[in-house]
């Protein structure tokens, strides 16, 4: 389909032209053909549908680089806890109940969200993940699966399973799949789950596949505290040396770095994903980003999973990106509103292995972007269009949608999902395994 996005203002992202007004923007088969001055579009290019830009918008789309999008079912369960007490006590017990379609269904609703609030692509990494990737796929979001080749049993006590033929398995099912829009990394969830045999293995499987790991990595002081009681480093020097760095990897966290520890992530090109908004609410601390971002680390941002945020809109992660490491150092030029978009949009398309199609607007590249509505009070005058982008923008302002040139959202109505029946069965899935505990 040929689509025409008509007398646009862009903020594309991409430097050094960041901002371009009143223009056209030309899509055919999913790939951005042209951007030229309102009026200039080719004679020859024949559009199918037309969307008017007059007082919206364009940017690239958002891309959540840590997310865990099937547990939308615990929202606002288990609040105010400690990470370890909150994953161990709460959270596992209610996993090992749920079904495929659970996961099916929590991830559906999590992309009803997430598309509302600007997100394109997503890097999730859960359970049941065949029903993870068959809502993925329904839903034309782009997005990035993990599969873990350690199953763990939960209930009475945490037990490892062998699971590498599924996930090599998963890969071949999965990866590449609709339109390159699902890609399939290997979830290794922690340096604290997995052994260190598991880890070699993982990283050997990650070779054998030639793709990607997804890891959470040094999101407590407890963890950095363990890993240097159990092996004497940390949990960045464990995965370094077990081959896990090897692969391209997305580092979940990544909040109690060491000046090693950020030497090693640059040396392996590691990618952080920052998730402030869980880091806060857990009490985990305040990631080292504009170290991180000094030392050339590649920094992506994550809503995390809504038992740990509640929400999974990315506006308002990068609006706290820009803001807390102000903050904290009391300087207010560490992460400025350029790098906060960069975070939110180009390395997070990069981190989820989608950084030479998507995450700019830029001819050539895949048509994942969106419309904002700034014809409201907050977005007057729009003196400047990136500060107006990270600083007064919300989720809800979003009103168009589209990802590989398909539109999954239109004047804030979802084209893919069935909403209603997406927040129905997300009622019943609680009242199942957390009402009635
Ligand atoms: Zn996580």
């Amino acid at each position: 389909m040929n689509i025409l996005i008509e007398g646009i203002d862009i903020l594309t992202s991409d430097r050094p032209v960041e901002f371009i007004k009143n223009a056209d923007i030309g899509i055919a088969d999913g790939i951005i053909t042209f951007i030229v001055q309102h009026g200039q579009a080719p004679v020859s290019f024949r559009a199918d549908k037309k969307i008017s830009g007059s007082r919206r918008l364009a940017m690239p789309g958002m891309v959540n680089a840590h997310t865990h999008c099937g547990m939308t079912v615990m929202r606002n369960t288990a609040d105010d806890l400690p990470l370890h007490k909150w994953l161990f006590d709460r959270i596992f017990p209610i996993e090992a109940k749920m079904t495929d379609e659970d996961v099916y269904w929590g991830t559906m609703l999590g992309a009803a969200e997430m598309i509302r609030s600007g997100t394109t692509a997503f890097a999730d990494m859960y359970l049941h993940m065949d029903w993870a990737a068959k809502a993925a796929e329904e839903t034309g979001m782009r997005v990035n699966l993990s599969r873990s080749p350690v199953d763990f049993h939960t209930e009475g006590g945490l037990k490892a399973i062998d699971a590498f033929e599924e996930c090599r398995s998963y890969f071949k099912a999965w990866n590449g799949k609709a339109n390159g829009r699902l890609k399939v990394y290997i979830e290794v969830h922690s340096t604290y789950l997995f052994d260190i045999e598991s880890l070699e293995k993982a990283a050997a499987l990650a070779r054998e596949l030639k793709t990607g790991i997804h890891i959470h990595l040094l999101e407590t002081r407890k963890e950095r505290d363990d890993s240097f009681a159990r092996y004497g480093k940390s949990p960045v020097e464990i995965s370094a040396e077990s081959g896990i760095f090897d692969a391209p990897v997305i580092g979940a966290h990544l909040v109690h770095v060491s000046e090693r520890d950020i030497e090693l992530l640059k040396d392996f090109n590691v990618t952080a994903a920052h998730n402030p908004t869980s880091n806060l609410k857990l009490g985990s601390g305040i990631a080292p980003v504009p170290g991180m971002l000094a030392a050339g680390i590649n920094v992506a941002l994550g809503t995390d999973g809504v038992a740990s945020n509640n929400n999974l809109n990315m506006f308002e992660e990068m609006h706290l990106a820009a803001l807390i490491h102000k903050g904290a150092a009391q300087n207010p030029e560490l992460v400025t509103a350029g790098q906060a978009l960069a975070m939110a949009t180009t390395n997070g398309a990069k981190a989820l292995g989608f950084g030479n199609e998507t995450g700019r607007i830029k001819v050539g590249m895949k048509a994942d972007l969106l419309l904002l509505d700034v014809d409201k009070p907050h977005f007057y005058p729009l003196n400047n269009p990136l500060s107006a982008v990270v600083y007064s923008a919300q989720g809800s302002d979003v009103d168009t949608v589209l990802v590989d040139g398909n539109i999954l959202m239109e004047n804030r109505e979802l084209k893919t999902i069935d909403e209603e029946k997406a927040k129905f069965q997300a009622g019943a899935m609680a009242a199942r395994l957390i009402s009635n505990g």
